[in-house]
């Protein structure tokens, strides 16, 4: 144990959502109130509406900056799962003559496993591609599943639950040497990976605030302007977005989205270097543990995710004996069921082992100490559950 005993419960649960950094909420606080920028972003008849355009612009910059697109092309969302969605059905609704069949993989995040069943059940085909033990789909993977009908190719950048990393470029090039689009879910990708949608080919990707240190409540979709990718609104009304989604712009969230992205193309990269620092402590200290196995490699992943099987201990119990700890068993959105993951089943681990595991995620605001702590945790909880009790 560490003599300076960090506060508890450790949150070690990044994947799930980032705290806003102090610097965004200050940016935030500007939008709100009746002696500030408050006004409608749309309402072009007034200097109020214009100042407050003025931030929604900047914003765009700063989003597009983050991954080398043009401000118009990025599109505000309420979220990636929002993004998720209208890149999907927004995508294939408006590109039928191209084709109504659409690639993706098992262990997408929910936002695009769902809505391709959604659109299955409209009548587009889906071919859903297994990934390797590693998470990732490999480009002659994809090349086999491409057809002559095939519209839109759907990969994650980084697994939410694995940090697998997959390669969007070799992706994106084999897509397009089929006539079709590429898009990617880029949530969790932002400031842990290099994203550059012109080096990347992507001609689709979804963003999310509230993975990096940004306001919940917050997205963005990026759409290619040349060649022009177009997508059919999901939300219809007053035409905001160049039509793509219309509603009333929240100037505060947008704001706190746009600084949260420049920090982390700004410090994106020293928080990895430290973070890599954190992952080899942990990974260090589980490996003095009987029976942890990692369900997530270093190589090809993200050291800010750690996903861990405890062999003969139920995930759910030992969940429960580490109430210190803010973890996850996986995904957020599927922490109510008992279900095992379906992202680790869908990589091939066995079921047993899938319900002995748990996802520990770092970010910026982690210390030495917690991971220190949740290591003497970790160890005193499996060894309580080992432990014969007849
Ligand atoms: C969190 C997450 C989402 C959902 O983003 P929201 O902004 O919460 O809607 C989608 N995809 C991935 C990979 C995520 O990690």
């Amino acid at each position: 144990m560490t003599t300076t005993a960090p506060s508890l419960p450790i949150y070690l649960d990044y994947a799930a959502t980032t705290p806003v950094d102090a610097r965004v909420a200050e940016v935030m606080q500007r939008y709100l109130t009746v002696d500030q920028l408050f006004a409608n972003p749309a309402s072009r008849s007034h200097m109020l509406g214009w100042q407050a355009e003025q931030a929604v612009e900047q914003a765009r910059r700063q989003v597009a900056d983050a991954i080398n697109a043009d401000p118009r092309e990025i599109v505000w969302t309420s979220g990636a799962t929002e993004a998720d969605n209208l890149a999907l059905t927004g995508f294939m609704r408006a590109n039928r003559a191209r084709g109504l069949h659409l690639v993706t993989s098992t262990i997408e995040h929910k936002a695009v496993v769902d809505t391709a069943k959604a659109l299955e059940s409209e009548g587009f085909e889906v071919t859903w591609l297994t990934p390797g033990p590693d998470g990732r789909i490999t480009p002659e993977q994809l090349r086999g599943a491409l057809r002559d009908d095939t519209a839109l190719v759907s990969l994650m950048a980084v697994n939410n639950e694995l940090g697998s990393i997959n390669d969007i470029e070799a992706l994106a090039r084999v897509a397009h040497e089929f006539g079709a689009a590429f898009h990617t879910d880029a949530a969790q990708a932002v400031g842990r990976i290099a994203l550059d949608v012109v080096a990347q080919q992507v001609d689709l990707m979804s963003l999310s605030a509230h993975k990096a240190y940004g306001p919940k409540g917050v997205g963005a979709l990026f759409v290619k302007r040349h060649p022009d990718i177009r997508v059919e609104a999901l939300i219809h009304g007053g035409g905001h977005e160049r039509g793509m989604r219309s509603g009333t712009l929240p100037t505060h969230q947008i704001a706190g989205m746009g600084e949260a992205f420049a920090l982390m193309q700004r410090e994106g990269g020293t928080d990895q270097a430290a973070i890599e620092g954190l992952y080899k402590r942990f990974v260090e200290g589980l490996a003095t543990l009987d029976g942890a196995v990692l369900n997530s490699f270093a190589d090809h992943a993200v050291p800010n995710i750690v996903n861990v099987a405890f062999k003969g201990v139920d995930g759910e119990a030992l969940l429960m004996a580490l109430r210190d700890l803010a973890i996850s068993t996986g995904s957020a959105c599927n922490s109510a069921s008992v279900e095992p993951s379906y992202v680790l089943l869908g990589i091939g681990v066995e079921r047993e082992l899938a319900h002995s595991s748990l996802r520990f995620s770092f970010g910026r605001f982690t210390r030495d100490t917690e991971i220190d702590h949740a290591l003497a945790l970790i160890r005193h909880a499996v060894q309580g559950l080992r432990a014969p009790t007849r």
